[in-house]
């Protein structure tokens, strides 16, 4: 295929993938202005889709921005910061401003500590190597949050550019459309407003005559959970509203298995209860431990689903951890699914989750 470029953002065209950046339908290769697909629906439907690219290219085409002015919004999925915060943005994004801001925060159940969940957040960016200016927790889909955002990030832009950067599937283009919505109130403000060719791959929409919104296309990070399920799986384990608590009372010696793609070995420790915060659609099976290998082996795929056989063609094998708690409530996390609360006191559990994906402990907020 001969060299073309996208006349709305400059990103270099093909045909192959869909969810790859560049994308346009063969056919539209013909009309006389040629626009990937991202471009030409904002500029028809005013409406942002997102799409991926991998770190390293991603690097290689941010580059751009390292030295010029402006603020960065960090967007990251709260049921996912390990899988959705960028290890290398400091790197990428030089020393502008970075605002984190957790998504999906309708998806928590009333009981969360607001101050704590922003605390870890906090945490989990500076173990990132990212200095943030400020933590927002907001609700794209609902809008909880947006305008308290909107005033900080207007604080700190300084009238400079706005650089939106997050890992696909945290919501990004939810949260672009939602702005759209806000800062131009009408319809098709936006379609008059390409700089062809000058930021590679980016998405501008205006804030003033001087500066904008720059969305960039959403990083593929292989450690999000998102990427060894199928499309129906992903529907199934991704919460769509507010989550209801499931309390197990129980005993050493006894697991739970979230579908077959997560577990948990309760290994020492007095009886307790164990609160598991996953999409509600998700089952949870409890069993003995010294069945769990058995059944896992027998049911994985039907009694224990998801993984749907789609997921089971991709999915790694799952990998065990061991953590000794003494005291504090915490919760044990696994990365795009959801997280076990466990109480005070001494405990020793086993959190089983696909290789690649880490289970993490953090002090519980809820
Ligand atoms: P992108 O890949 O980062 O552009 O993510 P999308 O905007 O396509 O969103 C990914 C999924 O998360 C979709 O199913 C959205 O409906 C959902 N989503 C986005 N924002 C929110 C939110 O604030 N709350 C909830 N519950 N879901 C959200």
């Amino acid at each position: 295929m001969e060299n073309i470029n996208c006349q709305g953002c400059g990103i270099h065209i093909q045909t192959s993938d869909p969810d790859q950046a560049g994308y346009t339908p063969e056919n539209a290769l013909n009309r006389e202005i040629v626009l990937c697909q991202r471009c030409f629906r904002l500029k028809h439907y005013n409406e942002i889709q997102d799409v991926s690219m991998s770190d390293d290219d991603f690097l290689s085409m941010v580059s751009q921005i390292r030295d010029k002015e402006g603020v960065v919004v960090h967007l990251i999925d709260i049921f996912d910061a390990e899988g959705s915060i960028i290890k290398s943005l400091q790197r990428i994004v030089g020393n502008k401003p970075v605002i984190l801001v957790g998504n999906k925060m309708d998806l928590l159940p009333k009981s969360t500590n607001q101050r704590k969940l922003t605390q870890w957040l906090r945490s989990e960016a500076k173990k990132a190597g990212i200095t943030v200016k400020d933590v927002y927790l907001i609700s794209s889909v609902k809008g909880h949050g947006i305008t308290e955002l909107t005033k900080a990030i207007e604080h700190y832009r300084n009238r400079q550019d706005v650089y939106i950067v997050g890992t696909t599937n945290v919501g990004k283009s939810t949260f672009i459309n939602k702005l759209i919505e806000q800062t131009t109130g009408t319809t098709d403000v936006i379609t008059t407003s390409y700089f062809p060719g000058t930021t590679l791959g980016f998405i501008e929409i205006p804030l003033d005559d001087e500066s904008a919104f720059i969305d960039t296309p959403g990083i593929v990070n292989k450690r999000q959970m998102a990427h060894y399920v199928s499309g129906s799986d992903l529907k199934v384990i991704t919460p769509k509203k507010e989550i209801k608590p499931r309390v197990y009372q129980l005993n050493s010696g006894q697991t739970l298995f979230i579908g077959g793609l997560a577990r948990l070995d309760f290994l020492k420790g007095e009886r307790q209860s164990f609160v598991c915060y996953f999409a509600n659609e998700l089952a949870i099976h409890r069993t003995k431990l010294q069945k769990a290998d058995n059944l896992f082996e027998q049911h994985l795929g039907e009694l224990l689903s998801p993984p749907d056989r789609d997921t089971l063609t991709i999915l790694p094998e799952l990998a065990e951890q061991t953590f000794r708690f003494e005291n504090g409530k915490n919760d044990i996390v696994f990365p795009g699914l959801g997280w076990i609360t466990i109480p005070d006191g001494e405990l020793t559990v086993s959190a089983h989750s696909p290789k690649g994906v880490h289970v993490s402990i953090r002090n519980s907020f809820t």
